[in-house]
């Protein structure tokens, strides 16, 4: 089944907030075999909503739309499908006095216009919504399902949950599919090198898809797969991961929901380490990310945001003479922040920081974005030099990213520098 989504709301529009609930909503349509197609975002306006509801019509078999079921003016949506579609709105006893209900239960009064949210198109089959007070509905028109959830991200989850996935299954029975998506996650090679060695599993086969993503310094290989139930998928997933393990594995870090961060956690657990950061450019960003595993008190031993000339003396014993002869930001000025990191907090592990995040800040032999990464185990001392492009945001997040990746791979290589 071809879908699409359409969400509600001018603050979209404005970016006040993220369209997050079109995210959820087409992995969630994957799993009932709608494959979307479109999303579509329209400010709460009647006739723009109106002329999206007919395009949709046109194209789609599933339209899912979000927001504008509240109380107020402004909450234009039951009205605009009801006459898109040329059906009335008929009041629904259960969810007025689930509306009235809400209402007591909190000490409230019921304002007027709270009425209206129990308004349904007539026919409808109604969603109920246990934790707001507007029902949603899905309403056939033409063999064509409009499912309609309001726009509070958690309301819309327990109601797709609870609600929509039952109708579904039901007017499914017999031609279930289930479309199903793995993440790999590499670091070390670059796009075009991942769009070379994988170019004939792009051309997309019948049943599975694979798609790429430059994300934070790492590439992001996708690959989707439809079946006719979850095991048939997930044999299908594993097949063309397979072949991409045997031509680009050596690159691979990680899987779905893993991040670098987790897995440096890990395999400090495991080997029963402990680290601790000295961070220039970064201010601090890399203990943050590192923190921001659960139970990082296992394996983090603290840091210093050593910003200043003075600081990087101070508290991590970068000499004057370092200082003076190389420059704070060198592979010298590098390698003593990750030894007094690890020397002057206890832990073995020492992992420095220390670039030009930009705008300002170059010099003749140092650009904006020159970055260098010491890492201290042991008394032995590694450090490597990066060049990132990008905003000053970009470049502090690239190092700390980056500086993690040092770690891990440290640390999966049998602690080999
Ligand atoms: P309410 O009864 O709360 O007014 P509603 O169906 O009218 O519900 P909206 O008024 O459109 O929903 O949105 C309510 C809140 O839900 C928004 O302020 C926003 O925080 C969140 N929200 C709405 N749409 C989305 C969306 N597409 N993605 C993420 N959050 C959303």
């Amino acid at each position: 089944m071809q879908g699409e989504i359409i969400a509600v709301g001018s603050e979209l529009l404005l970016g006040q907030i993220a369209n997050t609930n079109a995210a959820y909503l087409s992995r969630q349509a994957a799993l009932l075999g709608v494959d979307i197609f479109r999303h579509t975002v329209v400010g709460d306006n009647k006739d723009r909503l109106r002329q999206l509801l007919i395009e949709a019509l046109s194209r789609s078999e599933v339209i899912l739309i979000t927001g504008g079921l509240g109380p107020t003016k402004d909450d234009i949506t039951r009205e605009t499908i009801a006459e898109t579609l040329g059906i009335p709105l008929i009041e629904d006893e259960t969810s007025l006095l689930h509306i009235r209900q809400f209402f007591q239960q909190r000490g409230i009064a019921m304002s007027q216009n709270n009425q209206k949210q129990a308004m349904i198109p007539q026919g409808a089959v109604v969603l109920r919504n246990p934790s707001g007070t507007a029902p949603g509905f899905v309403v056939e028109k033409d063999g064509k399902e409009i499912v309609v959830l309001p726009g509070p991200p958690s309301e819309l989850r327990m109601m797709f949950e609870n609600s929509v996935v039952p109708y579904f299954k039901e007017k499914c029975q017999g031609e279930e599919k289930v479309i199903l998506s793995r993440i790999l996650k590499f670091w070390g090679i670059g796009e075009s090198k991942i769009d070379e060695a994988l170019s004939d599993l792009f051309e997309a086969g019948s049943n599975h898809s694979i798609a790429y993503l430059f994300q934070n310094c790492e590439v992001q290989v996708r690959i989707t797969a439809k079946g006719k139930n979850s095991n048939e998928a997930l044999r299908m997933i594993a097949g063309v991961e397979k072949i991409i393990r045997a031509r680009i594995g050596k690159y691979l870090f990680g899987a779905d929901d893993d991040t670098v961060a987790e897995i440096v956690g890990r395999e400090l657990k495991e080997q029963k380490m402990k680290i601790a950061v000295a961070e220039s450019c970064t201010g601090g960003l890399l203990g943050s990310l590192i923190t921001d595993t659960p139970g990082s008190s296992e394996f983090f031993e603290g840091g210093f945001i050593t910003y200043s000339n003075d600081a990087k003396q101070s508290m991590v014993g970068v000499s004057k003479k370092t200082i003076g002869e190389y420059g704070p930001v060198s592979q010298e000025a590098a390698a003593k922040m990750a030894e007094g990191a690890a020397k002057n907090s206890g832990a073995q592990i020492g992992i420095s920081i220390t670039g030009i995040a930009g705008p300002g800040g170059s010099e003749k032999d140092k650009p904006v974005g020159l970055v260098y990464i010491g890492l201290y185990w042991k008394g032995k001392t590694y450090v490597e030099k990066h060049l990132f492009m990008g905003s000053r945001e970009r470049i502090k997040y690239s190092a700390a990213i980056t500086a993690l990746h040092v770690v891990r791979k440290f640390l999966q290589s049998g602690n080999h520098f």
